[in-house]
């Protein structure tokens, strides 16, 4: 967790700070490939300088969802592997595009971050294959759909029991739910119950503690979270009543403040 410059009403009691993140390295003998670039120049320059210790060439860099805090880093990071290249399914491509334009008028996310972010972004390019090699092995591109943002992607690794969830799954962070009413949070159940079938023995969030196992069990956490959230947004009440009453089931999480404005965005969506 890190601070930003947040514009928001804070509430009694909460700090705004940014979510820990993660971007991944799925390699093979000699290849690689990134699995989301973040956003702030730094965390591009600490992606690539942990990526190259591995020694594999990177030959490209793909992004599970159209959140700019998840590709927003691609422009300073595809400096660093200037072979590389930034890729996305075309819905995250497409959304992508949006919230750049979208910046370009609002600064949503150059206020936040200022003097972090490039100038000229780099959108990631449209993706037109569900099926990326690495070395002699394949990683699927799966279009899972709602995750804390709809058009969400996650990344299997079949010879490694592995799946890139993105913000399909949180691990140990309290989930963004801005963008996600009580219909979606249940198409977004759906979603983790589709990862689930894959049977992977590593889940990777996309926002997860620093250190924090990546464990199956973060995807019936992820569901728990969900439902309680619903549970608790359906009583009624104030947005203080909604946080702390997550508070008490999932307090051991880190980063409140995205509980915050989830709750501030629920309240709103019940008015
Ligand atoms: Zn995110």
């Amino acid at each position: 967790m890190r601070p930003y410059v947040c514009p928001d009403q804070l509430g009694e009691g909460e700090v705004a700070t940014w979510a820990p993140s993660s971007s991944t390295l799925i390699s093979g003998p000699a290849e690689g490939i990134l699995i989301d670039a973040l956003l702030t120049f730094e965390n591009a320059d600490q992606i690539a300088a942990w990526a190259k210790n591995f020694g594999k060439k990177i030959t490209g860099v793909y992004i599970t969802h159209g959140h700019s805090d998840h590709w927003l880093g691609l422009a300073r990071l595809l400096q660093h592997f200037p072979e590389a290249r930034g890729y996305a399914a075309p819905e995250v491509a497409a959304r992508a595009t949006w919230e750049a334009e979208f910046n370009k008028t609002s600064k949503y996310w150059t206020s936040r971050f200022p003097g972090e972010l490039p100038e000229t972004p780099v959108v990631p390019e449209v993706l037109n294959t569900d099926e990326i090699p690495v070395d002699s092995q394949v990683v699927n591109l799966i279009h899972v759909g709602q995750g804390d943002i709809e058009g969400s992607t996650i990344f299997h690794v079949p010879s490694a029991a592995a799946v890139v969830c993105g913000d399909v799954v949180y691990n140990n962070v309290h989930m963004m739910m801005y963008e996600a009413n009580e219909a979606k949070r249940e198409a977004w159940i759906a979603s983790i119950d589709a990862v689930a079938a894959l049977n992977a023995k590593t889940v990777v969030a996309g926002h997860k503690s620093v250190g924090a196992a990546d464990l199956p069990e973060n995807l019936a956490a992820s569901q728990r979270y969900l439902r309680d959230f619903s549970t608790l947004a359906k009583k009624g009440g104030t947005v203080e009543d909604l946080v702390h009453g997550m508070l008490e089931l999932h307090g051991e999480r880190d980063q409140p403040h995205t509980l915050w404005i989830s709750a501030r965005a629920e309240v709103v969506r019940r008015a």
